[in-house]
């Protein structure tokens, strides 16, 4: 698969619909596979912390979520085509896991958030497989009770939604004692599942304002959006330093 490094961390050229077909085929792999769906924020983040940024480029699939990382992508020469966000690949996955039977395990969320997404999933899909639920509120303790739990559902895939770089760094510290085959870090996918947050209008994301649409309903975000500016600006003066191969 080719790549574009956007400041230190590998992203994969892939489309929504590539994605999806990459994660079904680490379905037939035997081993753990991650896959992560960095932002300019987390891409900011990896600039920062060397470690953080080894973590992402150990991912088996790493994509673009956000019109930030797809404006970098053309600033470095290396366009991809469209936005990968985790939420619409997770779209397409299940469909087909819909069809293949796979099994999935829904993990993250407030206390209710998952149960709420694997019955509304379950409208939509009525023949998903969903063996198992776990909200993402835990003590560090209870973490190798969850992957046992994650292990004894017989899961093939689990969706690992704790919210960046929570469930990143949750995957990268699980993943030799997982038996899922590919473990999906997307964030506030389940709230969205759930029905409990609504997802920007067409528009905005076809504009590219889906942040715009995010500042609006939730404010707070405010300082974690200030680096999408500065993702620009550092991609600009910074970006070509980085080798392309
Ligand atoms: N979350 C969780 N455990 C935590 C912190 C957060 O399960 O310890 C969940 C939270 O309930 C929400 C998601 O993680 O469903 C984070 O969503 P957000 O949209 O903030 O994700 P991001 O934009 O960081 O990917």
């Amino acid at each position: 698969m080719d790549k574009v490094n956007i400041l230190g961390v590998k992203v994969d050229m892939v489309s929504i619909d590539e994605a999806a077909d990459k994660i079904m085929e680490f379905l037939d792999e035997d081993k753990v596979h991650a896959v992560f769906t960095p932002n300019s924020e987390i891409i900011m983040r990896a600039y920062r912390d060397e470690e953080f940024c080894k973590l992402l480029n150990g991912a088996d699939l790493l994509t673009a979520d956000g019109i930030g990382v797809v404006y970098a992508s053309r600033i470095l020469k290396k366009p991809i085509n469209e936005r990968a966000a985790g939420y619409d690949i997770a779209r397409k996955v299940l469909k087909k896991m819909n069809d293949t039977g796979h099994k999935l395990f829904l993990f993250g969320g407030k206390p209710g958030v998952a149960e709420e997404a694997k019955e509304k999933l379950l409208i939509d899909y009525p023949n998903l497989n969903i063996v198992g639920t776990r909200n993402g509120y835990f003590k560090s303790e209870e973490e190798s009770e969850i992957v046992a739990e994650i292990n004894n559902s017989g899961a093939d895939m689990v969706f690992v939604c704790l919210g960046a770089p929570k469930q990143e760094e949750w995957i990268n510290r699980n993943k030799e004692n997982l038996k899922v085959r590919a473990a999906l870090g997307i964030g506030g996918s389940l709230d969205v599942f759930a029905g409990r947050v609504e997802r920007a209008p067409e528009i905005f994301c076809k504009l590219g304002l889906e942040w715009f649409y995010r500042l609006l309903k939730e404010p707070w975000r405010i300082g974690r959006m200030m680096d999408l500016p500065k993702f620009a600006v550092t991609v600009l003066i910074h970006g070509k330093k980085y080798k392309q191969d």
